[in-house]
C-alpha cells in the first residue's frame, strides 16, 4: 500500500459555509480523516477570508502554493472540508484534472467523500460539482446585485461611510446600526458649498483646502463626489439620495469637469492667477498661456506649441496694457444703457420670491434664538428644544439654498454698473476680477499682429520718441498707437 502524505487545505470565506466553519474547524476534521484513512498529514495550507467564487479575482497564494509542491511531488494526497472550500472555478478543476490524473492523486473531503481525477465517472462529478458550485455562487451574486440595484432606485442609503457634508443618527434596527434622518452637516455641508462656489470662481483646491485645514485630496474626493449633489452612481446610473443636495447638480458636474481638466492638474497652484487666465484665444484657435515676467515688457499670453494641445506658437500679446485695455472695455459695456435695459428686463432684479425668501431666512434665524432662551428658562424641556431646533434648521437650510441660488442666478446676469465696477477695480485682486469678467465675457480672440500700411512692416509695440518730444506728449501717442493695435487684435465674445 501507497504511504499517503497529504497536504490539507482549508478556506475560510464570506459564503456562509466560510462563515460557520472557522479555519481551525475545517482542519481538526480534515486530521480526523486523515487519520481514519491511515495517512499523513505534510503541510496544511490556509487561505483566509478569500472569495474563491466564479467572480472571486482574488489570488489564493495558499493554494497556489499547495499545487505548486504536489506538482514538484512533495505530497501525494489532499484532503479538504468539502469540495467547494477547495475551489468554486469550473476551470480550475479543469487545471487540477491532468496533474492529479497523471499521478492518481487522490482527493478526499469531509463532507462530499472523494473527488476521483483517475476515473472517467469521477472526473465527470467533480466537473458536476464544480457547475453546481459556480451557479451557486452565481446566483448569490446576482441576488446581492439585484438587492444593491432596488436599493439603489428606492433611494436607500448605501451602507459604508457617510459622504462628507452629510449627517445623520445612528439608530439599531433588527440587531443592526443603521443610519436614519439624513440631513447636512452643520459645518462641512457649508464647507462643501462654500469650496464649489469658490472653485467655480477660479481658485485652486490647494488654496481652498489650506483655507479649511484639510488636504487638497480629501477635499477633492469630498466636492467630487456625486453625494453632495444628491446623487448616487450605480452601475453608470445616477439615483437620489435620501438627503437634500448640498450644492447643484449643474455646479457639481463643473466642479468635476474643472477638477478633471488635465492643463490645471500640471499647474496646480499657478492655475488662474491672472485675470484673463483661459479666457483668450490665439488666431489658430489655440488657448493662450500665461508666462511670467521673463521678458522685459512683463508678462504675456502666448500661443504655445506644446502646452493646451498645441497652438500656432506665433502670437504674443502683453498681459498688463491688455488687462487695461479689457477693463475699459468692460466698463464701457456695462454703462450702456441700452444693456442695462436689456439686462434688468431679463432678470427681473430682485423679486417678491427673494424678498420673501431674505424675510423667511431671517424670521427663524431670530426663532432659533428664542428657542433657546425658551430652553434656558426652562420653559421647553431639551427634547421639545432638540425637535423644534431641528425642524427650524431643516427649513433654514433649504431656504438659504435657495436663496443663495437665486442671487448668484442674478449676479451671473445682472453684473454691477460700469462706474461702480471702475471705482472698486484697482483694489480688487485676480480671482475677483476674473469671477467677474468670467461672468461677462465668453472669450476674447488675438488677432495676428498688424501690419504698419506705410512701412509694409510689423507695428513695433511702442512707437519711438520724436526728437524734443516730452514724456507726456509720447505716452499720450503710444496709448493712441495701443489702442489703434489693440482695436484691430483683440475681438471680445460678450455673455451678456
Ligand atoms: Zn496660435
Amino acid at each position: 500500500m501507497t504511504v499517503r502524505n497529504a497536504a490539507i487545505y482549508c478556506r475560510i470565506s464570506h459564503d456562509r459555509e466560510g462563515r460557520a466553519l472557522g479555519v481551525a474547524k475545517q482542519e481538526e476534521d480534515c486530521r480526523a480523516l486523515a487519520e481514519r484513512l491511515g495517512w499523513e498529514v505534510g503541510h496544511v495550507f490556509v487561505d483566509n477570508d478569500l472569495s474563491a467564487s466564479v467572480h472571486g479575482k482574488k489570488p489564493r497564494p495558499g493554494f497556489e502554493d499547495m499545487i505548486r509542491r504536489v506538482e514538484a511531488g512533495e505530497f501525494n494526497a489532499v484532503l479538504a472540508w468539502s469540495t467547494s472550500r477547495l475551489t468554486r472555478r469550473p476551470m480550475e478543476h479543469e487545471r487540477l484534472i491532468p496533474l492529479f490524473w497523471e499521478r492518481k492523486i487522490p482527493i478526499s473531503t469531509v463532507k462530499a467523500g472523494d473527488i476521483d481525477y483517475t476515473t472517467a465517472r469521477g472526473r465527470s462529478r467533480a466537473r458536476d460539482d464544480a457547475r453546481r458550485d459556480a451557479e451557486e455562487a452565481e446566483e448569490t451574486s446576482e441576488r446581492v446585485e439585484r438587492d444593491v440595484q432596488r436599493r439603489a432606485e428606492a433611494g436607500e442609503f448605501h451602507g459604508g461611510h457617510l459622504p462628507f457634508g452629510i449627517d445623520a443618527d445612528r439608530e439599531i434596527i433588527r440587531g443592526k446600526v443603521k443610519y436614519v434622518r439624513f440631513r447636512h452637516h452643520t459645518t462641512d455641508a457649508p464647507r462643501v458649498r462654500d469650496a464649489a462656489r469658490r472653485l467655480l470662481a477660479g481658485e485652486t483646491v490647494y488654496g481652498i483646502a489650506k483655507d479649511f485645514g484639510m488636504q487638497p485630496r480629501t477635499l477633492k474626493r469630498a466636492i467630487t463626489n456625486p453625494a453632495i449633489a444628491g446623487l448616487r452612481e450605480y452601475n453608470g446610473q445616477f439615483y437620489p439620495t435620501p438627503w437634500e443636495p448640498i450644492v447643484d447638480r449643474e455646479d457639481w458636474e463643473r466642479v468635476c469637469e474643472i477638477l478633471s481638466d488635465p492643463s490645471r492638474r500640471t499647474s496646480e497652484t499657478n492655475q488662474r492667477k491672472y485675470m484673463l487666465s483661459g479666457l483668450v484665444y490665439c488666431h489658430c484657435g489655440n488657448r493662450m498661456t500665461s508666462t511670467s515676467a521673463k521678458r522685459t515688457e512683463g508678462p504675456t499670453y502666448e500661443c504655445s506649441p506644446t502646452k493646451t494641445g498645441g497652438g500656432c506658437g506665433r502670437a504674443r500679446i502683453v498681459m498688463r496694457p491688455l488687462e487695461e485695455y479689457i477693463a475699459e472695455q468692460v466698463f464701457t459695456r456695462l454703462d450702456s444703457p441700452d444693456l442695462r435695459e436689456a439686462m434688468a428686463r431679463e432678470s427681473g432684479g430682485v423679486d417678491d420670491k427673494e424678498r420673501e425668501l431674505r424675510k423667511a431666512v431671517m424670521d427663524d434665524e431670530q426663532r432659533l434664538v428664542e428657542l433657546a432662551n425658551e430652553r434656558d428658562d426652562n420653559l421647553i424641556g431639551e427634547a421639545e428644544y432638540r425637535r423644534r431646533r431641528a425642524r427650524l434648521t431643516d427649513r433654514l437650510e433649504a431656504n438659504r439654498m435657495t436663496l443663495e441660488r437665486t442671487t448668484r442666478k442674478r449676479a451671473r446676469t445682472n453684473p454691477p454698473p460700469g462706474a461702480e465696477l471702475r471705482a472698486v477695480w484697482a483694489d480688487k485682486g485676480s480671482v475677483w476680477k476674473r469671477t467677474i469678467l468670467a461672468s461677462i465675457i465668453e472669450r476674447i480672440d488675438i488677432g495676428p499682429h498688424p501690419v504698419n500700411p506705410d512701412t509694409g512692416r510689423l507695428f513695433t509695440s511702442a512707437p519711438p520718441r520724436r526728437k524734443g518730444e516730452d514724456h507726456e506728449a509720447w505716452r499720450k501717442r503710444f496709448d493712441l498707437h495701443r489702442a489703434r493695435v489693440f482695436a484691430s487684435r483683440v475681438y471680445v465674445t460678450w455673455l451678456v
